[in-house]
């Protein structure tokens, strides 16, 4: 009862903490604009604080909604590339920041972030986030060896025809809504390749399987964050971020990787210009 009550009371200074800071960079131009969430009906929304009016900054809230801001800051970026935004950023925020950076989609001496401690861990350790809710998945599903619980260690124990068959059912649930696609952080190609006709027929669903999801995939690779929300907004429950979790397991052990941290993009990347391929040495045998 007492740590609950403590509980409760940091939730409320770290609030409060926040609102301060957001009016007072709004008012002192220290940012142009700050996105955020705000409560809107009962619901946090994602919401863009402008210096005109620091006053609304006061209805900042830090909730546990998550939403992409650092896509949004990248679309203002484009907008007004003059503008400082700030931006209230969880860690997955910042892991995506920084490969927003290092895409050069946002300049990060034009970013400044309120940070939100929520989750101690990064994908530097593992890639838990609290603000997820532990997956219920079904007894079915964890005997064919999906589980968004489980780790990969735990998933790749089953045997590989398992798997094959469980992915290929996950794959075929798909209604290419482009969900995944379209709340992903680092997903911010002007044209994309799951939108190409020549990859990916149109009019048809499920879409081509498994390439259309091996697209991503292979695209995630030495990008995903692991912030989950591809998996929050698939409508079909598809376990996503397992998937891009083995991707960037790979690209790590083959390339000594680690995604969200290097400070430079991926030696592994199917997309963009000056693609190249460096593996990490093999490891010396005595
Ligand atoms: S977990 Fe999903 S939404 Fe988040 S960065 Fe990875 S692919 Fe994108
Ligand atoms: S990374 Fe791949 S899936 Fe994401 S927007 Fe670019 S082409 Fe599309
Ligand atoms: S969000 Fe789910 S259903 Fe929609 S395209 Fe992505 S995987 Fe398919």
């Amino acid at each position: 009862m007492g740590r609950a009550r403590d509980n409760a009371w940091q939730e409320v200074n770290k609030t409060m903490h926040l609102k301060t800071e957001a009016v007072t960079w709004l008012k002192e131009g220290r940012v142009d604009v700050l996105l955020g969430y705000k409560e809107v009906d009962g619901h946090s929304i994602p919401f863009c604080f402008q210096k005109e009016h620091p006053e609304e900054a006061e209805g900042l809230i830090a909730g546990t909604a998550r939403y992409p801001l650092e896509k949004m800051a990248a679309r203002i970026a484009e907008a007004h590339p003059e503008f400082t935004i700030g931006i209230l950023a969880r860690d997955c925020n910042q892991r995506a920041l920084h490969v927003l950076a290092l895409w050069n989609q946002i300049q990060p001496d034009k970013i400044r972030t309120l940070s939100l401690a929520c989750c101690p861990s990064t994908l530097k350790d593992h890639g838990d986030c609290t603000y997820l809710e532990p997956r219920k998945t079904g007894f079915y599903k964890r005997q064919a060896g999906i589980d968004g619980n489980l780790d990969l260690e735990a998933l790749e124990a089953y045997a590989p025809k398992e798997r094959f068959d469980r992915w290929m059912y996950e794959f075929q649930k798909c209604i290419k809504c482009y969900g995944c696609r379209n709340i992903c952080p680092v997903c911010f190609c002007e044209e994309c390749s799951l939108e190409h006709p020549d990859l990916i027929a149109t009019g048809a669903v499920p879409p081509e399987i498994p390439l259309f999801h091996l697209v991503r995939a292979v695209h995630m690779a030495g990008r995903c964050v692991d912030c989950g929300l591809c998996e929050d907004a698939c409508p079909m429950d598809i376990p996503l971020r397992t998937l891009y979790r083995k991707v960037n397991r790979i690209v790590r052990d083959v390339f000594d990787y680690q995604t969200g941290t290097c400070e430079e993009t991926s030696p592994f990347s199917a997309i963009g210009d000056g693609v190249t391929l460096e593996l990490k040495p093999l490891a010396r045998v005595a």
